[in-house]
């Protein structure tokens, strides 16, 4: 496979871009060799620098669900930039995705939009105990929710790739009120709630999908909102990747559990940096202007973002394409399970809805700890035969594969023939 321009960017980028790169993972460092350089992309192909096109597994890490430049999303992109690009004041569309959005979480009455999924989550977190009056956090390990300072702790996908523990320049005072628990064991939530005075909010992905796909048990989850309940603390379910995903809306709805306070981003924005936390009303009014949590953006709500917003939620309420998701996931589930048993190669596939990954494991992976036992080594040989035989997929174990709806007959083929070289390849290098 010729990668000749990659490498040449990926030389001359580091001149002035770090890495090469504006986010970690994407400097393949997990997987070694040269990190692929996009040129466009169209539908469910992507087409790296030097022409060679892959099926789009990464879709942009979840946003593009819809798949590239759908054509509906596009034309309202073009008709949006025509009256201008942002104005710092509200314009109609920011009313129409707030209504849109409220409307899809029972649990929303307003909403506020920001730029990214950190943001959202640092300003919720900024709510909880604003509302709450009170500093302490629980979140569990392997969950991401940005790379804000208070977060940056057991924190999932990138830092595990790059084996990090946290990050460098958080001063301890940043997290000294950030508690952990372990996913999936409640027992870890009611010792910290035991042990500490003044819990604001717990913080959780209610499907985990940064340390690898992982599903909570339905009793774990279940009890996490009755007793968060009951000692008066806010749930906030970090839905930036699940939301939209499984469901037109929440994970939390399939779950049987309300947010006390939502976080969402990536596929709200159809491609375009928006993120948004909201609760009930009572909770919102605390944020400024109608109370004295600060919270504010110059770009915020942005008009040509929130047309893409619109028109990708509208596109995904009109195809409901949740069952179609479900049975593509099974069919490539299936595809990787028969592929691994032929080759006596141990793995494990987690998925919920358009996300899932396989873990190169013997182990059932059901936390953080599970997830770890993965061969990475195993995943390294998987991902360079898959990009090989023209499937993109994120460059990590730890990060979901995402499906979109313009996935074709005959890509479903072509990723059940690369799955078969790739772990045949697996085999060949690594069972001894
Ligand atoms: C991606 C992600 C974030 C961070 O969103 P950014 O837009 O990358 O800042 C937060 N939480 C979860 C669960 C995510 O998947």
């Amino acid at each position: 496979m010729n990668l000749e321009k990659s490498l040449e960017l990926f030389i001359k980028g580091q001149k002035h871009l770090v890495g090469a790169v504006n986010s970690p993972v994407r400097a393949y460092k997990s997987v070694g060799g040269v990190p692929l350089f996009i040129k466009k992309a169209k539908g469910s192909k992507i087409i790296d620098v030097d022409r060679n096109r892959y099926i789009d597994l990464v879709l942009s890490y979840g946003p593009m669900i819809l798949g590239h430049r759908d054509k509906r999303v596009e034309k309202s992109i073009l008709k949006a930039l025509k009256n201008g690009y942002t104005f710092g004041a509200t314009s109609k569309g920011e009313i129409k995705i707030a209504k849109m959005v409220c409307d899809a979480f029972p649990g929303m009455d307003k909403v506020r939009f920001v730029n990214s999924g950190t943001e959202a989550v640092l300003s919720a977190l900024r709510l909880a105990r604003a509302y709450t009056n009170k500093d302490k956090i629980i979140k569990f390990s392997g969950c991401y929710h940005g790379h804000s300072d208070a977060l940056l702790v057991a924190a999932g996908s990138g830092l595990v790739t790059l084996s990090i523990p946290g990050s460098k320049g958080v001063p301890t005072d940043a997290i000294k009120n950030t508690l952990i628990a372990e996913y999936n064991n409640i027992e870890s939530v009611k010792n910290q709630i035991n042990n500490h005075e003044d819990i604001a909010a717990v913080i959780i992905e209610p499907i985990a999908g940064n340390m690898g796909v992982v599903l909570p048990n339905q009793e774990f989850i279940s009890e996490l909102r009755k007793i968060t309940k009951e000692k008066g603390i806010l749930l906030i379910l970090d839905e930036v990747m699940t939301g939209y995903r499984s469901k037109y809306g929440g994970a939390q709805e399939l779950l049987g559990i309300e947010a006390d306070i939502t976080c969402l981003g990536k596929v709200i924005g159809g491609g375009f940096p928006v993120g948004a936390y909201g609760a009930r009303n009572e909770i919102m009014e605390t944020v400024a202007p109608l109370g004295d949590m600060y919270q504010a953006g110059t770009l915020s709500g942005n008009p040509i973002a929130m047309a893409c917003g619109i028109a990708t939620l509208k596109e995904l309420k009109k195809q409901d394409p949740y069952d179609d998701f479900n049975k593509v996931a099974e069919k490539i589930e299936t595809f990787l399970l028969e592929a691994a048993k032929e080759n006596n190669i141990d793995l494990q596939v987690n998925r919920f809805g358009s996300m899932m990954s396989p873990f190169f494991s013997s182990e059932d992976i059901v936390d953080f700890k599970s997830a770890q036992t993965s061969d990475t080594e195993k995943f390294k040989t998987f991902f360079w035969n898959m990009i090989d035989n023209g499937v993109f997929l994120p460059p990590s174990q730890f990060e979901a594969w995402f499906l979109s709806t313009v996935l074709s007959k005959k890509d479903l083929k072509n990723i059940e023939k690369a799955i078969k070289v790739s772990m045949k390849a697996v085999a060949d290098k690594h069972n001894s």
